[in-house]
């Protein structure tokens, strides 16, 4: 069948397949259906795998790879109003943010298509061991093989090509399970990267049931490497059931940043107030826990809660919305309980709460520790504000969790932000800038509970590779 707008078939082989059923993809703001999609299980899971072995068979020159790369960056700018509608319509994403990510896509994929052409191992210096006299060594970078991917919800679009665009460079097959919320997105990117010239099997896309098409990926020996993005629960789990395959897991975060009584603070608040709430704050590294130096701490909040209150929110669709809804209702009947748990510990509810079927960019003050808003992960449109007494006092709060995915220091010493990368434990340390900060071509990921990789093209490709020695005799 081709790819319509309201009903998608699934991509294995080369073909749109249908299957007979269907999943609804409703949006998350109207509660409307926005397409249909053919739901796939174990048995198409297994003939992706199939056409994913052939394609490996086949290798693609690296020149060849590059220039399907850019093509689909080109087509991603060719189409973007209709990426961006995707991806708002599915997530509920304010088109505005949802132009943004589209934008980051075409980045990612120019950025892999660099890489493909770059793809390259090194010389040994063989001669520096005796043993090694009169031998020439060097090693070469093979694919490492079948990849299966697996993407959440809240970057529908960016999040799946950063798993398509390194593995098309790095010469990987993929079998791809995106969100079941969010699938028309990674259908979309299929289609491009279809009409980019991509051959059959070369990107198979099996929308369904995640346990049956994630115990095939993980149970099949031919998927050497999975690479997901999602929830710590369903992340960690996979890589235990999967010891003998690499298993590349970038997870959660409940990020903090520091405000130094050194610092500007309108700066900072207006940064702040910009990224703590974008998406609903339903991204991996949405502000969350803001700790002020107390010398700073009443100006800042007197600048924050304001800049945060002129937030627009409201219709996803509206080129004025700044924060939609969060994705379902359990995940907003959620983040209400854990506001109202933090209200009668004793903490103090500066701006936001639930508002019908929305949850209103939220100020919580006076935080402890021990709150869910604080030691787990929001995934919300909730920052907490908390004053400290000293820059180490902040650092010691701020690593006092048990992820380590992205953090964020805003102060005009360079002493105390080279103090904070050097301590704060995370993957990545922000300096005067909101920690939701990623450019496409930064090494990202975490360390801790947040997970056990990078992503951005460069690194990608490193973990979808293996490096093969050659010694020759001369
Ligand atoms: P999730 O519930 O873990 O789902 C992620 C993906 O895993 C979805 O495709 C889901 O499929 C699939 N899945 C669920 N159970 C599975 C199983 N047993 N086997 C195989 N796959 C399974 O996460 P989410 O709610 O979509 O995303 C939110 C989380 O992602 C947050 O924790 C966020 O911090 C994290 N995240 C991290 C990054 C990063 O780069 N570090 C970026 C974005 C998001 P279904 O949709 O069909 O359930």
């Amino acid at each position: 069948m081709a790819a319509t707008a309201t009903q998608r078939a699934l991509l294995i082989d080369g073909e749109w397949v249908e299957t007979g059923d269907w999943i609804e993809v409703r949006s998350p703001y109207s509660g409307d259906v926005v397409a249909r999609v053919a739901k796939g299980g174990e048995k198409e899971t297994r003939r992706a795998l199939d056409a994913a072995e052939r394609a490996l068979a086949n290798p693609l020159p690296a020149h060849k790879r590059a220039e399907i790369l850019v093509k689909v960056a080109g087509l991603i700018g060719k189409r973007h109003e209709e990426v961006a509608r995707t991806i708002s319509d599915e997530a509920a994403k304010p088109i505005k943010t949802a132009r943004v990510e589209a934008s980051r896509a075409m980045s990612t994929y120019t950025f892999a298509a660099v890489e493909a052409r770059k793809l390259a191992g090194e010389m040994i210096p063989m001669d520096s061991a005796q043993a090694g006299e009169g031998k020439l060594g060097f090693t070469v970078r093979k694919p490492i093989g079948i990849v299966g991917a697996i993407s959440p919800f809240n970057f529908p679009c960016n999040l799946v090509a950063h798993k398509l665009a390194p593995a098309l460079a790095a010469g990987c097959p993929v079998v791809l399970k995106p969100a079941s919320q969010t699938p028309l997105s990674a259908l979309l990117l299929a289609e491009l990267e279809q009409e980019a010239g991509l051959p059959a099997g070369w990107l198979n896309v099996i929308v369904g049931p995640a346990s049956q098409i994630g115990d095939v990926l993980v149970e099949d020996e031919r998927v050497k490497l999975i690479t997901f993005t999602g929830s710590g629960e369903v992340g960690w789990k996979l890589q235990e059931r999967a010891p003998r395959k690499r298993v590349k897991l970038e997870l959660g975060n409940s990020t903090p940043v520091i405000v130094a009584a050194d610092a500007d603070v309108e700066t900072a608040a207006t940064k702040l107030a910009a990224n703590a709430f974008a998406f609903a704050g339903q991204s991996c590294i949405s502000v969350q826990r803001i700790y002020v130096e107390r010398a700073s701490y009443d100006a800042f909040v007197q600048s924050f809660v304001p800049k945060v209150e002129a937030l627009n929110v409201g219709d996803p669709a509206d080129d004025e919305t700044d924060v939609g809804p969060v994705i379902d209702a359990d995940a907003r009947t959620r983040i209400a309980a854990w506001i109202e748990e933090a209200r009668s510990s004793g903490a103090q509810v500066l701006t936001g709460g639930e508002d019908g079927t929305l949850i209103k960019p939220t100020v919580i003050a006076q935080v402890a520790d021990d709150q869910k808003v604080s030691c787990e992960e929001v995934f919300g449109p909730v920052v907490i504000v908390n004053p400290v007494d000293s820059l180490d006092e902040a650092i010691e709060r701020a690593n006092s969790t048990r992820f380590g995915l992205q953090a964020g220091i805003f102060t005009s010493s360079l002493d105390s932000a080279l103090r904070a990368a050097d301590r704060l434990e995370f993957g990545g340390v922000i300096v005067n800038e909101a920690p939701t900060f990623r450019s496409d071509q930064m090494p990202y990921g975490g360390i801790k509970a947040s997970g056990n990789t990078k992503e951005g093209p460069a690194w990608a490709v490193r973990e979808m590779t293996e490096e093969r020695l050659v010694v020759i005799q001369r």
